[in-house]
């Protein structure tokens, strides 16, 4: 049978390997396996989400408040923004695709950073657009001016901090590219890590409010996955112009979003405090981690998330690692798929960290 033929370059995305699979393959207790591998919280979610959830499961007979106004009124007044400037995706994956389909089509152009998040290109290529990447690893804006210049992109994603690296774009100089970008082209901010940025470096830090009434054609995307500890409700959401909304407003299916994580994720946004301790806890346990690459003599990327990127020397290869570090029930993420002798670490607990540099030093050549 035949399929779009723009589906043929597309490599269907891995997903960091879940617990499940490592019982499976290698026969290990699930309470022996650690999984440092897709920047969750290790401090899972808010008690209050979990008492919060548990009091309305009776109501999953019943569709979902499509209007979401609970969610969107907390998102609202924390950002200090309007509901009418919010729209709420099944991650904010899913708000990446609605922005693909509203504005790319078959033949335009779509900006990204060489090494980032790579939903952006299997989405691009779900319609058949071209995707342009810098050559830098790191975002480099005079790079991506230049070949906005080149190209003239329909879209230009700025992942900040980015993933896999873990590298943030000053704040300042990301506005400055922004108003040199013409309002036709829609600029993505991805602030899926903002939180920890915002907390080690206030010069990293990007509030959707000051972009979207800076600039008409940018959207900020956050989520629920990573600071927020909601990785396994699907929560996310884009902020921008009213205009903008109300397009990707036509592409949303209905009840995209249940009623658990509706609920979740508005009684995780009012626990500000729970965020707070995980991002302190993050960055202390991330000085532990740049003390063993030190003594272990490897490059560590610094980094703005949760995560690390250890970058590997010559005598180690970064497959094995990570295939050896998973038979022994550690799961972390090889980056040879974006073309880096690297290994990405989700920084975890205390516990979870010490069994990490216990099983990397033992393997590491
Ligand atoms: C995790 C992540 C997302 C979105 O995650 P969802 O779980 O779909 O909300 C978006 N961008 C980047 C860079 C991420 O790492």
């Amino acid at each position: 049978m035949k399929f779009n033929q723009h589906l043929e370059g597309i490599k269907t995305y891995e997903a960091g390997k879940p617990i499940e699979l490592v019982v499976r393959e290698f026969g290990i207790e699930p309470k022996d396996i650690i999984k440092l591998a897709s920047n969750e919280n290790p401090h899972g979610c808010s008690t209050k989400v979990q008492e919060a959830v548990s009091k309305i499961v009776a109501k999953m007979a019943l569709y979902p408040d499509d209007s979401m106004l609970k969610l969107k009124n907390a998102l609202s007044a924390h950002y200090d923004v309007q509901n009418e400037n919010i729209i709420i995706g099944a991650g904010s994956d899913q708000v990446i695709e609605f922005l693909m389909h509203a504005k790319a089509h078959h033949g335009t152009k779509v900006l990204i950073n060489s090494v980032t998040f790579a939903m952006y290109e299997i989405y691009a290529k779900h319609v058949g657009a071209q995707i342009i990447k810098t050559a830098s690893q790191e975002h480099n804006l005079d790079e991506f001016y230049a070949l906005y210049q080149e190209h003239k992109p329909e879209i230009i994603f700025l992942c900040t901090p980015n993933n896999p690296t873990g590298d943030a774009i000053d704040a300042k100089a990301l506005k400055e590219f922004v108003a040199k970008i013409d309002e036709d082209t829609l600029v993505v901010v991805d602030g899926a890590y903002m939180e920890y940025a915002a907390h080690k470096d206030e010069t990293k830090r990007l509030t959707p409010k000051e972009l979207m009434e800076a600039y008409k054609n940018v959207i900020y995307l956050g989520t629920f996955s990573k600071a927020y500890g909601l990785g396994g409700m699907r929560v996310g959401y884009g902020i921008a112009d009213k205009a903008i909304i109300e397009q990707l407003y036509k592409l949303r299916p209905p009840f995209n979003i249940t009623t658990l994580s509706l609920e979740a994720a508005s009684v995780a946004l009012s626990d500000q405090d729970f965020v707070a301790y995980s991002l302190a806890d993050c960055f202390a346990e991330m000085k532990r981690y740049e003390e063993f690459a030190k003594a272990q003599k490897i490059d560590i990327i610094n980094s703005y998330t949760n995560f690390v990127t250890l970058c590997l020397n010559d005598a180690n290869d970064s497959s094995k690692l990570a295939y050896e570090l998973l038979k022994r029930g550690m799961i972390v993420r090889d980056l040879k798929g974006y073309g880096l002798n690297a290994i990405r670490v989700t920084v975890g607990t205390e516990q979870q960290n010490s069994r990490f540099f216990a099983l990397a030093q033992e393997l590491l050549n």
